[in-house]
């Protein structure tokens, strides 16, 4: 779950990092007396979910509270990589002398959670990354010592010379680490970092994004979702305790199980053409859980077949395919269904969708490269 930038921040300063104080507001009005009250230059900041807000022109300086709330009315309700600002955060500016990065991710090949730093701040790290990674440095933190002073200075030592920063860096990456453990986050970055004129450490944008296997523990951030992270018809799924993502091809599909879901997506594509969705219906046969899932499949029109691919464990074939053909019975979708069936039970669940005119498999590549056929078919 991602997390604004106000809201990042809110956290950060708990933990003790520096940031500038500011205000959200939806309306140019609003930005205005927020602008008033600071009484000094302010940076009107768009609040999306995505990064690069300061090229897209999402980010603004404004000296007076009149400029404010122009600046303001140029940026809500602009479009940054497809989404509407509806608000924006209003702080007094800092005046940058340098701007570096410091961010922290899980890498899950050691296990570890590992700090970068780098000089290059400012920029899309990714773009340092990738033309010069020398300017990149890491640590990898043993999760039983955690974060200790002595690595976060050799880390901070790279971004800055003078002792007074050093000391200051060294406390604000282990505030940092501190975040991240705590929220259960996946990532937490700070970029800018910025050094300020006056030779102050500012943390001027923050990024939180939170593990959404550890949301269960923090009820107090689960609040804090945004609803524009989903689409609306992933909101839905979501109510109905379908894992429903969109994705851009032509190839329904429905699969109880996580692992089987993926696994189908790749054979999907191993024979040639993409799937419109990843669906888990989890390991039930409810019939209103599949009738959801087909009124949300079928709303996209790129949708030219509907492919489940079930296997019956716990749950039994033939209560699966019971399931399968009073839900297709409810809701009789336009594009043709076929279906693969294994499992505890599977001759009697494959007779019942067999009666009720369901095209049914027993091998999953079979059924894949059947329904691959019938997309390429309705083109
Ligand atoms: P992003 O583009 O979405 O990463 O948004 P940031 O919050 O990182 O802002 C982008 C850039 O705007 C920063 O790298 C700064 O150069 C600039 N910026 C943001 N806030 C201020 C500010 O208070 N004062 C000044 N002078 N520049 C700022
Ligand atoms: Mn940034």
């Amino acid at each position: 779950m991602k997390l604004q930038e106000y809201q990042a921040k809110q956290i950060l300063s708990k933990y003790g990092a520096r940031i500038k104080e500011g205000k959200v507001a939806t309306t140019p009005d609003e930005v205005e007396k927020i602008a008033r009250e600071f009484g000094e230059m302010v940076v009107v900041k768009a609040q999306v979910l995505v990064g690069g807000r300061g090229k897209a022109g999402g980010i603004k300086l404004a000296k007076t509270p009149q400029e404010a709330r122009q600046k303001a009315e140029q940026i809500l309700g602009m479009d940054i990589k497809g989404l509407t600002v509806k608000k924006v955060l209003v702080s007094p500016a800092v005046d940058i002398a340098s701007e570096a990065y410091l961010g922290l991710i899980l890498d899950r090949s050691s296990k570890k959670i590992v700090m970068m730093a780098s000089p290059e701040g400012g920029v899309d790290i990714e773009q340092v990354a990738r033309e010069t990674p020398e300017k990149i440095f890491k640590i990898y933190i043993d999760p039983f010592l955690g974060l200790k002073p002595y690595s976060a200075r050799y880390l901070i030592s790279k971004l800055y010379d003078e002792p007074d920063l050093i000391k200051q860096g060294i406390e604000l990456a282990i505030s940092l680490y501190d975040v991240f453990v705590n929220v259960d986050a996946q990532l937490v970055e700070i970029n800018p970092l910025v050094i300020t004129e006056q030779g102050e450490m500012v943390c001027v944008d923050a990024k939180i994004i939170l593990d959404d296997s550890g949301l269960i523990r923090h009820p107090e951030l689960e609040k804090l979702r945004n609803p524009e992270e989903y689409s609306s018809d992933e909101l839905e799924a979501k109510e109905t305790g379908l894992s429903f993502v969109k994705l851009t091809g032509n190839i329904g599909c429905v699969v109880n199980g996580a692992g089987l879901a993926m696994a189908t997506m790749d054979l999907v594509k191993h024979h040639g053409s993409e799937p419109a969705n990843f669906l888990d219906v989890g390991g039930s046969s409810n019939p209103e859980k599949v009738i959801k899932a087909l009124d949300i499949i079928t709303r996209d029109s790129n949708v030219k077949v509907i492919l489940f691919n079930i296997f019956g464990g716990i749950t039994r074939c033939d209560d699966i395919a019971n399931g399968l053909v009073q839900a297709i019975d409810e809701f009789n979708p336009d594009v043709p269904i076929i279906a693969r069936l294994t499992g505890t039970n599977e001759d009697k669940g494959r007779q019942i969708l067999k009666d009720a005119n369901i095209p049914v498999f027993s091998s999953m590549d079979k059924v894949v490269a059947e329904a691959v056929k019938l997309a390429g078919k309705n083109n």
